[in-house]
C-alpha cells in the first residue's frame, strides 16, 4: 500500500478537481481547490488554452483514480490486470475492485474522515473482519462479511470525529452500516452507479491497453 507523500492538495490541483484526500478540510473554504484551482506552477496562465492529447487525458484519469484510492502504480496495475481477467466491462470491474478494499469500506461507512485515515486505522489493527483481525488495507471484502471496530477501538477519537462529521449522511447502498455499534455488513457488490466518482474509468483502461 502506498501512502500519498508530500502535499496532497497539489494532486487535486494537478487533476483539476477535488479528489477528497484530506477529510473534512476538503469540504471547507480552506480547501486549496477553492483558493487556487489552477495547476501548481500555472499562476497567471489560466486563460491560455493548450491542446490536450488523448494520451494526456488517459494519463490524467488514471492518475486521478489511483490517487483517490491512494494506491501505488504497481498495485494499481495489478488491479487493472485483474479487472481485465474478470467477466463483464473491465472499467466497471476496476472500480469494483478498488471499492472493495477494506480501507475504502471503512471510509464509505463513515468510520474515517479519509481513505488515508482508514488505511492507518486498519494498519493499527482497529478492525476485525468476521471476528478476525485484519491489518491489510488492500484486503478485498466479500458479500456477507461483517466488518467491525474492535472492542477497545470503538470509541477512538478518529472514529468519533468521523461519525460526528458524517452524521445523517447516506452510506453506500451495498453496505449496511450500524454506526452506533461500528459495524458494517457487505450486502452486495458495488454497482458502478453506486460509486460516485468523477472519473472516466474507460480512459483508464485505454491507458493500459496502449
Ligand atoms: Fe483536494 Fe481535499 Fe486538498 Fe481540497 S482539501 S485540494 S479536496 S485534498
Amino acid at each position: 500500500m502506498s501512502q500519498q507523500r508530500g502535499p496532497v492538495c497539489r494532486l487535486c490541483r494537478r487533476a483539476g478537481q477535488k479528489l477528497f484526500l484530506k477529510g473534512q478540510r476538503c469540504y471547507s473554504p480552506k480547501c486549496a481547490m477553492e483558493r487556487k484551482s489552477y495547476p501548481p506552477g500555472y499562476r497567471g496562465r489560466g486563460s491560455r488554452r493548450y491542446r490536450v492529447s488523448d494520451y494526456s487525458k488517459q494519463l490524467r484519469e488514471k492518475q486521478k483514480l489511483r490517487r483517490i484510492y491512494g494506491v501505488s502504480e504497481e498495485q494499481f496495475r495489478r488491479y487493472v490486470r485483474e479487472a481485465e481477467r474478470m467477466s463483464g466491462i473491465s472499467g466497471d470491474n476496476l472500480l469494483q475492485l478498488l471499492e472493495r478494499r477494506l480501507d475504502n469500506v471503512i471510509y464509505r461507512a463513515g468510520l474515517a474522515n479519509s481513505r488515508a485515515q482508514a488505511r492507518q486505522m486498519v494498519s493499527h489493527r482497529h478492525f476485525v473482519v468476521d471476528a478476525q483481525v485484519v491489518n491489510i488495507p488492500s484486503y478485498l471484502v466479500r458479500v456477507g462479511q461483517r466488518i467491525e471496530a474492535r472492542d477497545g477501538s470503538k470509541d477512538i477519537q478518529p472514529i468519533e470525529e468521523a461519525l460526528a462529521a458524517t452524521a445523517g449522511a447516506e452510506s453506500s447502498g451495498w453496505l449496511q452500516v450500524n454506526q452506533k455499534d461500528r459495524v458494517v455488513e457487505v450486502v452486495s457488490l458495488p454497482e458502478p452507479e453506486e460509486i460516485h466518482l468523477d472519473v472516466d474509468e474507460q480512459l483508464v483502461m485505454e491507458f493500459y491497453s496502449r
